[in-house]
């Protein structure tokens, strides 16, 4: 029956050609699904590998769901993870914003417990050195875990405007962002257009931190502080600096035209963490994927200050580099904050 055979090797073929069409990948192989089904870090050293859009990390540490100064939101998303220097300096804006009168911190997205792109929303904080603070102020109460789900935080704007609306904006809102710009390992900010030129108008004094607070769309619900590459994050890859200037110039009148708000053209683009690839990583992402899991989440969770998670892998001591030294064990502890 050589009809048959002929056929089969027909369909083979067929088979062949399909597999091997340009085609996008499996879902399977898509980076996103690997990573956005992490429940827990990789046990290693901690470090970050690739950039902000397109990475992943090692050794993360949780951010407790409550602190003494601070509740994280939307828990089911498992976003409280990071490089354990983001982490350190959560807790630690936590503390200092509460000394200025900010009743704390809401929380919002970190990274996913090895980083990686997500599953859905942002297209950065996947090497575990972004994270998205809410404009909110946290209320005197702890919050269920339905009201961290549902909650709406709120929107700093005048209607559908691209202005502050000065109702809701207060002079903390202020102090809390300079505190974090402030910091030396904070490289960037990002807020919306309407809030970085609020702040342009009404800073006095030293204004050189104002160079660190970018205007980029969204972010008037939250802001987002993203840090430098941590020490010892050889992998990971610096993004640009940003100059010297306060940022209150053209580049900023340039928000406030159509263009940045116009509609693309042409048709859309998939997303870049919707087609990423393991090979579209950095190598080390492979291996970060692999690592053991921690036991559980409380050994690698960090609760306060001083309040080290036990089983963080061997996290180099970097103290030439603005942390003080660590036990072998644990997260870097970071200085006071640095003289402006
Ligand atoms: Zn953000």
């Amino acid at each position: 029956m050589a009809w048959l055979g002929s056929l089969r090797a027909a369909a083979v073929a067929v088979l062949a050609a399909a597999t091997m069409m340009p085609v996008s990948a499996p879902a399977e192989t898509l980076a996103k699904n690997l990573f956005g089904h992490k429940a827990l870090p990789a046990v290693m050293p901690a470090k970050s590998y690739g950039f902000y859009s397109k990475g992943c990390f090692g050794g993360g540490v949780a951010i407790a769901t409550d602190g003494p100064h601070w509740q994280a939101m939307r828990l089911s998303r498992n976003r409280r993870w990071g490089h354990p220097a983001m982490i350190a300096l959560i807790e630690r804006l936590s503390r200092d914003a509460a000394r200025d009168g900010w009743p704390g911190l809401l929380v919002g997205d970190i990274s996913q417990p090895r980083g990686g792109p997500m599953l859905t929303g942002h297209a950065s904080h996947q090497i575990g050195l972004d994270a998205d603070i809410w404009l909110t102020p946290m209320p005197d109460r702890k919050l269920s875990p339905s009201e961290r789900e549902n909650m709406s935080a709120v929107s700093m704007l005048k209607g559908d405007s691209l202005y502050v609306d000065d109702r809701k904006w207060t002079p903390a809102h202020t102090a809390l962002i300079r505190h974090a710009a402030n910091y030396r390992d904070v490289e960037r900010i990002f807020v919306h257009p309407g809030i970085k030129k609020k702040l342009c108008d009404t800073v006095s004094g030293d204004r050189r931190w104002l160079n660190k607070v970018r205007p980029f769309w969204g972010h008037h619900y939250h802001f987002h502080i993203r840090i430098g590459c941590p020490p010892g994050s050889t992998g990971c890859k610096p993004q640009q600096g940003t100059g010297s200037g306060d940022g209150c110039d053209k580049s900023l009148d340039w928000w406030f035209t159509d263009e940045p708000w116009k509609p693309a053209k042409g048709p859309a683009k998939p997303k870049a963490r919707d087609v990423m690839t393991m090979k579209s990583l950095p190598r080390e992402c492979q291996a970060v994927l692999d690592a053991p899991a921690p036991q559980n989440e409380a050994v690698v969770t960090v609760t306060g200050p001083g309040a080290l998670p036990v089983a963080a892998a061997d996290t180099p001591s970097v103290s030439a580099s603005g942390y003080a030294p660590t036990p072998a064990v644990g997260i870097p502890v970071p200085f006071p904050a640095p003289a402006r």
